[in-house]
């Protein structure tokens, strides 16, 4: 019996696509946690991964049947910067399999070792960041955010040489697929279009089925790809995610969240947050991500002209059409999602704005955004709740003044407050990867081997959305507001 059925098609995909390369062993392969619920939806026997077998296959100590490991070529731009060729430096995918609804997952390993992209990188990851991204990307998951998911962590027992020596891990991340934006870019800047052309046709028979029946397939997919990262960062606002490092290279052109490095949530409210220290100007900013994307998408545009249409002019004004498309759709996604959060129902005139006006107030006010959202489920109710929202402003009274325009238009909506209220808490999570409890989880697991704080942190990340009491604790805003975190890439 293959443990992992594995049916690979990247790998069909011409040679120039990528590079070959098993895993590298490591030396002491230790299984800190299994995502059953996720092996299981995988239709993969968890019993397997965990056992001996498993931890060599997902510590790259043993390439397991039908996997065919191999690292994907790419480009990207990064901060604004073309690099012809990045490439997977520190990942394989071992092979994908189809998942339990029928859909087709990457499984890859990342932190593996070299490969023929890892330029002077070891190819090699740190336990930190490794728990970061398995912690993140499934708080995204149980947020219902479209992401790449963490199938296994493990430790290679094995440091790695950053600034100081680190204690090395092994992630299994899981991804609709892992072509990205610079996937595209790597064959447009070698003016290959037999390989664009290959690669499109890929990419709209594995996550654009229906694209690929219309009349003009490669601009419905350019369409497609621009409303699902429409959607994606307009989802991203609204539970205050900052990706931090939104490069083309780290763009799934299936639209989901993907390459957790220096990633944050917002504590307070404030559109210029940037975490990552290596960002100087604020380019990805909190604020600035709808910008951001729209000018990766037009970078994917640029690498699909030669398919959209047999002359230049006509080509360009597809793409510019298609690009068009993006600012609607975002304000659709962003707008509705914060009436959703306000308890509003469909967007009505006014309704932006009076969304708008409460933000100003809580950049204005220092209010944390989560907690914020939250404690307007219990407002909504009635105004005994006010009191929870008014707290997490420095000026009380800034949300008593937005808080009347609120209830105007709630009890427009004539419906039940305590039905509004459950509603609300379905879209405003209680529960956040908050950063100083990041921190507090990593430090555990690096500095003392000790992942209970992971685990117990998982466990609550998983519903986000319940109140869990027992857990209030982890729902606390930092001292500070959190003002002045940083983080660092996932090098
Ligand atoms: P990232 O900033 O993590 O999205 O990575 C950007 C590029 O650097 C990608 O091509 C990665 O594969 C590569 N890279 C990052 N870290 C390493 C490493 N430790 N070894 C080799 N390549 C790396
Ligand atoms: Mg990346």
């Amino acid at each position: 019996m293959t443990a992992l059925p594995f049916d690979n098609s990247y790998i069909r995909l011409p040679e120039r696509f990528y590079a070959r390369r098993p895993p590298t062993p490591v030396a002491a392969p230790r299984l800190i946690r299994l995502n059953r619920a996720l092996a299981e939806e995988l239709g993969l026997d968890a019993g397997w991964l965990a056992g001996p077998d498993g931890v060599a296959a997902l510590a790259g100590n043993a390439v397991p049947e039908g996997a065919d490991p191999i690292a994907a070529a790419y480009a990207g731009h990064q901060f604004g910067q073309f690099v012809p060729q990045l490439g997977d430096g520190r990942a394989v995918l071992l092979g994908e399999v189809i998942d339990r609804n029928g859909l087709r997952r990457d499984i890859q390993l990342k932190g593996s070792g070299p490969t023929a992209f890892s330029r002077r990188g070891d190819g090699r990851a740190a336990l930190g960041p490794v728990l970061r991204e398995y912690l993140v990307s499934e708080a995204m998951a149980a947020l219902g955010i479209p992401t790449t998911r963490a199938l296994a962590a493990i430790a290679t027992g094995e440091p790695v040489i950053r600034e100081t020596l680190l204690p090395g891990a092994v992630l299994t991340r899981v991804a609709a697929s892992h072509i990205r934006v610079g996937t595209f870019q790597f064959f447009a800047a070698r003016g290959d279009d037999e390989a664009l052309r290959a690669l499109a046709d890929h990419v709209l028979g594995r996550h654009y089925p229906a694209a690929a029946q219309a009349a003009h397939r490669y601009r419905a997919l350019l369409d497609a790809v621009i409303a699902a990262q429409a959607d994606l960062v307009a989802r991203w606002l609204l539970v205050g995610f900052v990706h931090g490092v939104m490069n083309t290279d780290n763009m799934s052109v299936a639209g989901e969240t993907i390459d957790y490095g220096p990633c944050a949530f917002l504590d307070v409210y404030d559109p210029r947050t940037v975490y990552s220290a290596i960002d100087q100007t604020g380019r990805y900013a909190y604020g600035q991500q709808p910008r951001i994307a729209l000018w990766n998408l037009t970078r994917f545009a640029e690498t699909l002209l030669p398919l959209l249409a047999d002359d230049e002019t006509a080509a360009v004004a597809a793409a510019e059409a298609a690009l068009a498309g993006y600012a609607p759709r975002f304000e659709a996604a962003y707008q509705g999602g914060l009436n959703r959060k306000l308890g509003l129902g469909s967007v009505r005139d006014g309704d932006p704005a009076l969304a708008s006006d409460l933000l100003t107030r809580m950049a204005e006010n220092q209010a944390d955004f989560t907690l914020t959202f939250r404690t307007l489920c219990g407002a909504a109710e009635g105004p005994a709740g006010d009191g929870a929202v008014r707290d997490l402003f420095v000026d009380p009274t800034a949300y008593d003044g937005w808080a009347a325009g609120w209830r105007a238009r709630l009890a427009e909506t004539g419906r039940d407050p305590a039905e509004v209220a459950a509603d609300m808490r379905t879209v405003n999570p209680a529960f956040i990867p908050r950063n100083h409890q990041v921190e507090a989880m990593i430090a555990a697991a690096v500095e003392h081997d000790d992942f209970t704080a992971f685990e117990a942190f998982l466990t609550v990340l998983a519903r986000p959305y319940a109140d869990q009491p027992e857990h209030a604790r982890y729902a606390r805003a930092p001292e500070g507001g959190g003002v002045g975190y940083r983080t660092f890439c996932g090098t």
